[in-house]
């Protein structure tokens, strides 16, 4: 019979643990989004972690491998087992078919159908979220199958402004977190639309044909699924082959090239520097007109996307909602730290500061005066840490240190007969009185003044 402990379980490949400096860097990251975004008008959503299906199905596209190749699956309390014996996934209701969200745009617009974001002649919405999204994909540096994503969105206009805004926006955001524009590439391209995009695939598609003896099979078979995926094969040959494919901005129909102008027109005015580039589109269907992407230009290794999106005139139809024009982009919060490693940011920073309440003896006064000083001033909004393991005093200087304390306060029996405690600077090691009736409200501003951004310990 097996006997023993069970091996401890281990998290499942290409997840990772969020704790101390990357669950730091993820609620800054959270925080400058906030900022950033709430200054253009963004205001924060959240929608489920997982969605039917069929909303990326119908969203992203059936030939995307997104859809085809790396979706996690779920159905919904039903024994596997019997969904397999009688017939499948496919017998199942529609409700009951459900997968992790590969990406954001699709739940938030099934969000804002369903809840009528945009009531007809209602200005733009404009959202952004923040969280993980899951992809089956083959794991490696900067690529994960539960990653986090922080996006935003913008539904109801078709005005190139905000596909110009929504770019400086995103480099705003970037330049915010302490990647300088200069660290970044930004590419920039149109797909067109409804109008001239699908004699554009078709164009693709003949070029795909015509070269068929010089590209990968994948790529042979993308002709008559999704020829513009063709564009994005890693392949170097196909690459090679797609360098000379005929580029979407050469074939945009007026409307699209005027819309493609001005966007351009609003960068340049922002002075941001972009390049155009014909190769560009992006891997899901939903895409129309302006679309982009960031690269940070060192150490990435293979994965250098950092964030990209566009725009989506067609999705809000293609999931089941009134015709109405969006965009939107995502960028993805662990390559964005590898890249600000590589410029030597430390996005999560140090532990924050605390004000350690330290006791020169264990007897029940010195521990209740503990209790109540650490009680107060946390109250008062301080961050507050104590010993709880019976520490010499000596001992519990240590932990202050260690815990990043800024003040001690020290509660002996001498000081507490007069009503006072002591307060230690942890950097000048310099001791003051201090009255205990006034000690939360005394600490609180001591602290405050001594942990403001620019003072000293920062
Ligand atoms: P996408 O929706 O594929 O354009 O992704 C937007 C951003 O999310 C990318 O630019 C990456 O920064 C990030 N990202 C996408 N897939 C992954 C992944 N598997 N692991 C980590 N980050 C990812």
């Amino acid at each position: 019979m097996a006997s023993g402990k069970p091996n401890p379980a281990r998290k499942p490949e290409g997840t990772e643990d969020l704790y101390g400096a990357s669950m730091r860097a993820w609620v800054r990251m959270r925080e400058v989004a906030g900022r950033v975004f709430g200054a253009w008008g963004y205001d924060p959503v959240e929608t489920p972690a997982m969605e039917q299906l069929d909303v990326f199905v119908h969203g992203l596209g059936q030939a995307t491998d997104v859809v085809r190749k790396e979706m996690f699956r779920a159905i919904t309390s039903t024994n596997l087992a019997t969904v397999i014996a009688e017939g499948g996934e496919g017998t199942l209701k529609a409700s009951r078919r459900l997968a992790l969200r590969p990406e954001g745009t699709a739940g938030f617009v099934r969000a804002a159908i369903e809840h009528t974001f945009v009531p007809q002649g209602a200005s733009c919405v404009k959202s952004w979220y923040a969280g993980p999204m899951f992809r089956g994909e083959r794991v490696q540096k900067g690529r994960l199958r539960q990653f986090h994503q922080i996006g935003a969105e913008c539904l109801g206009s078709d005005d190139p402004a905000l596909d110009a805004e929504l770019i400086i926006m995103l480099m705003d955001f970037y330049r915010a977190l302490g990647l300088p524009e200069g660290a970044l590439r930004l590419r920039l391209n149109s797909m067109g639309d409804s109008a001239c995009r699908p004699a554009y695939r078709e164009l693709v598609r003949g070029f795909l044909l015509e070269h068929k003896g010089e590209l990968c099979e994948e790529c042979v078979a993308r002709a008559d699924t999704n020829p513009l995926r063709a564009f994005d094969c890693k392949n170097e040959g196909c690459q090679r082959v797609m360098s000379a494919a005929p580029a979407s901005a050469d074939h945009l129909c007026g409307d699209c090239a005027e819309h493609y102008a001005k966007v351009k027109a609003r960068l340049d005015e922002a002075g941001i520097a972009y390049e155009e580039d014909p190769t560009l589109v992006r891997g899901l269907d939903y895409y129309t007109r302006t679309v982009f992407e960031v690269e940070a230009l060192t150490g990435m290794g293979s994965q250098a996307a950092i964030g990209g999106g566009g725009r989506y005139d067609g999705l809000v139809e293609l999931e089941g909602g009134k015709p109405t024009p969006g965009l939107g982009f995502a960028v993805g919060f662990e390559r964005i730290l590898i890249a600000l490693e590589a410029l030597g940011v430390e996005l999560g920073g140090e532990e924050p500061p605390c004000v350690y309440v330290a006791s020169a003896g264990h007897e029940p006064e010195l521990e209740n005066a503990v209790f109540r000083a650490c009680l107060a001033l946390r109250r008062e909004g301080v961050r507050t840490e104590r010993d709880y393991q019976n520490r010499s005093l000596k001992s519990q200087f240590k932990q202050a240190d260690k815990a990043h304390a800024a003040l001690c306060v020290v509660v002996g029996s001498d000081e507490l007969a007069a009503g006072e405690a002591t307060l230690r600077d942890m950097a000048t090691h310099e001791q003051t009185p201090v009255a205990l009736d006034a000690l939360a409200r005394e600490v609180a501003r001591r602290f405050a003044a001594l942990t403001a951004p620019g003072e000293r310990g920062e």
